[in-house]
């Protein structure tokens, strides 16, 4: 049970106020990086949906006919508001979250960087075209419900709520449970910033109860989703009787295709950053490491080398680059991947099962494997936490067969010395995105995945796009 100081979250955010929730269930907040009960909030239920639902859609006619500026300014009046909140999202991210001070620092200066990008895209995004003798103009598509996951909570709900204002969307959001701490700092700094009662509504509550009341509901146009695979495919069924418009942003498997003349000093660490992202916590994690047979030897050395050297403990120690995983069923689903590993035959090189030395919460021990095959489940399936695979190959024919050989296609990794090499081999893999000797992003740029990982694209033009539906006028007057 909670002790007395423990931080009490009992209301929602609907139709511009905070309001108590309908539904009553409490859901306990954790320090992952302790276990320790920390906070409790009171969860919203079907009922505080519909509200939701409700406010957004009074909300939509008027604000579906601003202009650009007005978007624009509360866009800025948003980002602003959100970076006056900092120091309070950063301990928020650390305490609730687990992030490690090095990764947090991001977290709290991307969702005001999502809202900065959205206004400047919205100041060159033509609404209106030319196309023959037609005029097609970029329509709002009505109320948006965007659902975002943990591991990038402020990230993901001002992404997607930037997006959908610059389109000229309202919006019911429906973060996880286990952000909400961050949620409320970011609420707080959402309404601080001053719209219209209902362009926004904020319900914590259950996935397969306020999310599923979202996606199922005849009032809601349009569904933003980012999360795990097997809930996206749940979600594009329940829109399907609405024919919702879907944007899914899931799972993915990516591989690093390292080359066999990489400048290992260079590749191997950024091969390490790539898998041990946000503690491995990232749907882009380079989890496969496609290492050619003829200098396995050396790159196994210094991998397990840079693995080990990896310091997972205390998120407020500077050192620390992987912090704990989120939840205990996180931790436990890490474990037990660890374990299927072994079972499969795959050789552990670094960590394995069970907590890194002088840690007591949700930790895992950096880990790495090696001789993994890529049918085995550890290269099959989503781990989502620090554990590495090492898959050999004999030539870069095969390098690109196995990189392509799974349902998912979000991102990939080619590390060469060769930049031409490397975009060659880049162009014939089937992801999203592909970094060559980089873990760069641009936010004007598309992010989205192939196959599995996902439907449809987030960020720049494509991004926008998705909350609009083109409209064309044809005859006499156009
Ligand atoms: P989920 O996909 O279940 O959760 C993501 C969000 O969807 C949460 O807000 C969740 O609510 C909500 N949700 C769950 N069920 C429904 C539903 N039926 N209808 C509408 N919304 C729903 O991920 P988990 O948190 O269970 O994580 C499990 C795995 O998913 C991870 O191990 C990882 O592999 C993957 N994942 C991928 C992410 C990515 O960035 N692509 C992010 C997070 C997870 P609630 O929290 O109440 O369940």
């Amino acid at each position: 049970m909670p002790h007395k100081d423990v931080l009490e979250i009992d209301t929602i955010y609907i139709d511009g106020r905070f309001v108590t929730p309908h539904g009553t269930e409490l859901f306990d907040l954790h320090n992952p990086a302790t276990g320790a009960v920390t906070g409790r909030v009171r969860l919203a239920d079907e009922e505080d949906a519909r509200a939701a639902i409700a406010a957004a859609k009074r909300a939509f006619p008027a604000f579906s006919r601003t202009g650009k500026a007005e978007r624009i300014a509360l866009l800025h009046r948003m980002a602003d508001a959100v970076a006056e909140r900092r120091g309070d999202l950063l301990d928020a991210v650390i305490e609730e979250y687990g992030a490690p001070v090095s990764r947090a620092a991001f977290m709290v200066d991307h969702p005001v960087n999502v809202l900065r990008e959205a206004a400047e895209l919205l100041g060159d995004y033509p609404f209106v075209r030319r196309m023959g003798t037609a005029e097609v103009s970029m329509e709002p598509l009505g109320v948006a419900g965007l659902i975002t996951p943990w591991n990038s909570n402020a990230g993901f709900i001002c992404g997607k709520l930037a997006t959908a204002i610059a389109a000229g969307c309202t919006a019911v959001v429906k973060p996880s449970e286990m952000s909400a701490r961050q949620t409320r700092i970011v609420t707080e700094a959402l309404h601080a910033a001053g719209s219209a009662p209902g362009l926004f509504n904020i319900v914590t509550g259950r996935g397969d109860r306020v999310g599923a009341a979202i996606t199922g509901h005849a009032d809601v146009a349009k569904i933003s989703f980012t999360g795990s695979t097997a809930t996206g495919k749940a979600i594009l069924r329940a829109a399907a009787d609405t024919l919702k418009r879907v944007t899914l942003e899931l799972g993915g498997k990516s591989p690093t295709v390292l080359l066999d003349d990489a400048d290992l000093s260079r590749a191997i660490p950024l091969a390490v950053s790539a898998a041990f992202m946000n503690s491995g916590q990232a749907c882009i994690a380079g989890t496969r490491l496609l290492a050619p047979r003829s200098r396995l030897a050396e790159i196994e050395a210094l991998a397990k080398a840079a693995v080990e050297a990896v310091r997972a403990g205390d998120p407020r120690d500077p050192a620390t680059t992987v912090g704990p995983m989120v939840s205990r069923t996180q931790w436990e689903r890490v474990q037990r991947y660890i374990r299927i590993g072994m079972e499969e035959g795959a050789v552990l090189l670094a960590g394995g099962e069970g907590r890194p030395e002088g840690t007591e919460g949700w930790f895992v021990r950096p880990t790495l494997f090696t001789a993994v095959r890529n049918d085995m489940t550890i290269a099959r399936e989503e781990i989502f936490g620090p554990v590495l695979s090492i898959i050999p190959y004999g030539d870069e024919e095969e390098a690109v067969a196995i990189a392509n050989d799974t349902v998912y296609g979000l991102q990939a990794y080619v590390l060469s010395a060769d930049a031409a090499r490397a975009r060659r081999v880049a162009d014939r893999i089937v992801a999203g995105r592909v970094l060559i000797n980089s873990l760069a992003h641009d936010p004007k740029a598309p992010f989205g995945g192939f196959k599995q990982s996902g439907i449809g694209r987030e960020y720049g033009s494509f991004g926008l796009d998705a909350f609009l539906e083109p409209k064309t006028l044809l005859g006499e007057g156009v």
